[in-house]
């Protein structure tokens, strides 16, 4: 099939990024259209569910959302922070990390008077330490002027970026413990000791302090909702539209086309699909051999495997945290493993049955998983809009990977294993084919406190009508990538006029 289409603003992807942008520039006035691979838009949003319990595949819980706070004024700007089902976790601990050599459970509580008391009481003598260490958080989070919704420049953050995460940790207290405590949550942004920046660890970790929430029904209600948006303002959300070629005359983008041969015609181009693979797609000379290889050589953060439970009935007790589990000394070691020492650590987010929220009806399990180690299977291909056997052998690997996991997870809470009614799990090569990245990788490009600006991706290229957007541009999660269209959208709208909208909301 081949047709021509003509749009203002045409997005590759519809990740939270795509569909952002697309909203925004859909509430100005654009015309826009969305054109998305899978069969499902949302990208890390998507959800499946499994004898009738809904999972996430990419998002278990969200920071930010109290009103005032900054997600929840970009959502009430949408329009759609009243529409998602949402559940506020513990407000004395939305996560507990615990460890191998230690039977205590560390709760992080929401709010930053109540996190200190909380700390508190496990490292009595540490105030000093535990205050120093959310003022920074709090001081770093206000160098960056669009988590704070304002216009401002690079300058002003500049100097918080070369703050290594690790070493912030390891040297914050005589107690080497608090630092492990503090990082322990760390497979948030799957920190790599000695290169995530500090700031990472703080824009994350400070929106999950001010409040922590889960998605009720699964977090695809957030792109079905802002989908909703996007057709109410008269755009288009099209659905296996597999962007093949992203062809370039002279300085400006032409038309995108889909593996079908459908040719999309726009004024403005953006791509939500991982700037390394945008670069593949992309016919144009004006962008050199050399930027395309510094994009391409960048290193991603790794990948993962998540085994998901579907529970009986009334049996494992709701718990309205996530935990986070280390089974070696390093909470920043998770990376490097062998078949006999994986899994080093973990994080199991739990989700309440709906009929009787004592108890919980799922629980997902997640660990480091590096993509080389599915090498074999690297030339198989299984979304559901383009169906592939990856074969028996790829089953049986599951199973084993999965059992060792959970394995894992009985020795701290035994009542699980004979509450697990059924599993299923996804791999590396599962996070690659539905995302789209070529190596899986869960957040994208990784963050480099030796040097920041090379792992610091511009939404502007070359041609002056092609812009990125997405998780690989200044942050991933729902909140980092919510600021990354913003940011893409500022080149395109007066981000000045933006922000004031926004919270005027
Ligand atoms: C396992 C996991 C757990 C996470 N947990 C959390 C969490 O608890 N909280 C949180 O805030 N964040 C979490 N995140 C991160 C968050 O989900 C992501 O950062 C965010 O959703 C990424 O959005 P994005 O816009 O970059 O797009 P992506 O989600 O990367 O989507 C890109 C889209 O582009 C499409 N695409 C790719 N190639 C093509 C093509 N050729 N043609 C058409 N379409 C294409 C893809 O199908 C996809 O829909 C998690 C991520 C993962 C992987």
């Amino acid at each position: 099939m081949s047709t021509q289409q003509e749009y203002d603003v045409i997005v590759a992807g519809s990740g939270l990024g795509g569909l952002t942008c697309a909203a925004i520039l859909s509430k100005h006035g654009f015309k826009v259209c969305v054109l998305e691979k899978n069969k499902q838009i949302g990208g890390c949003l998507q959800s499946f569910s499994r004898e009738k319990t809904v999972f996430d595949s990419g998002v278990h819980y969200l920071g930010g959302l109290e009103p005032g706070q900054n997600l929840h004024q970009i959502f009430k700007y949408l329009g759609i922070i009243d529409k998602i089902k949402l559940k506020r976790l513990d407000l004395h601990s939305f996560d507990r990390v615990s460890f191998y050599d230690d039977q205590k459970e560390y709760k992080l509580a929401q709010g930053y008077d109540r996190f200190i008391q909380t700390m508190k009481k496990d490292f009595p003598d540490e105030e000093k330490s535990i205050r120093e260490y959310c003022d920074m958080l709090k001081y770093i989070c206000d160098k960056f002027p669009l988590y704070n919704l304002r216009m401002g420049g690079l300058e002003e953050k500049a100097s918080m970026l070369h703050i290594n995460a690790a070493k912030y940790m390891d040297e914050l207290s005589g107690d080497p413990k608090l630092g492990k405590v503090l990082s322990a949550n760390n497979m948030l942004y799957a920190g790599v000791r000695g290169k995530t920046p500090l700031y990472v660890h703080a824009l994350v970790t400070n929106s999950y302090i001010e409040s922590s929430w889960k998605c009720l029904d699964g977090g695809s209600q957030i792109s079905k909702w802002i989908g909703r948006v996007i057709s109410s303002n008269g755009g288009t959300v099209l659905r296996y539209q597999d962007v093949r070629r992203i062809v370039a005359e002279e300085k400006e983008v032409q038309y995108i086309e889909t593996a079908d041969g459908s040719r999309f015609y726009g004024k403005t181009f953006i791509s939500n699909i991982h700037p390394a693979v945008t670069m593949d797609m992309l016919e144009s000379d004006l962008v050199r051999q050399a930027y395309r290889n510094r994009i391409k050589n960048l290193e991603n953060t790794n990948s993962a495997f998540i085994v998901n439970a579907v529970l009986k009935p009334n049996c494992f007790p709701h718990m309205n945290y996530n935990v986070y589990y280390h089974g070696i000394e390093d909470t920043w070691g998770g990376h490097s493993y062998d078949a006999s020492s994986w899994p080093r650590n973990y994080a199991m987010f739990i989700s309440p049955d709906r009929q009787n929220p004592n108890f919980a009806n799922s629980v997902s399990v997640m660990s480091y998983m590096n993509i080389q180690e599915l090498s074999v299977w690297n030339n198989t291909y299984n979304t559901v809009a383009q169906p592939g056997n990856r074969g028996e052998d790829y089953e049986a690997f599951k199973k084993e990977k999965a059992l060792k996991l959970l394995n894992m997870v009985y020795k701290r809470y035994p009542l699980l294993k004979d509450c697990i009614d059924s599993f299923t799990s996804s791999t590396p090569l599962s996070f690659r084919d539905y995302i789209g990245a070529y190596d899986g990788t869960a957040y994208g490009v990784l963050k480099d406190c030796s040097d920041p600006f090379r792992t610091f991706i511009s939404p502007r290229t070359k041609l002056s009508n092609l812009y990125l957007t997405g998780q690989n541009l200044n942050m991933h999660g729902i909140l980092g990538v919510s600021m990354s269209a913003l940011a893409t959208c500022g080149e395109i709208i007066n981000m000045e006029q933006l922000l004031h909208e926004i919270k005027q909301a």
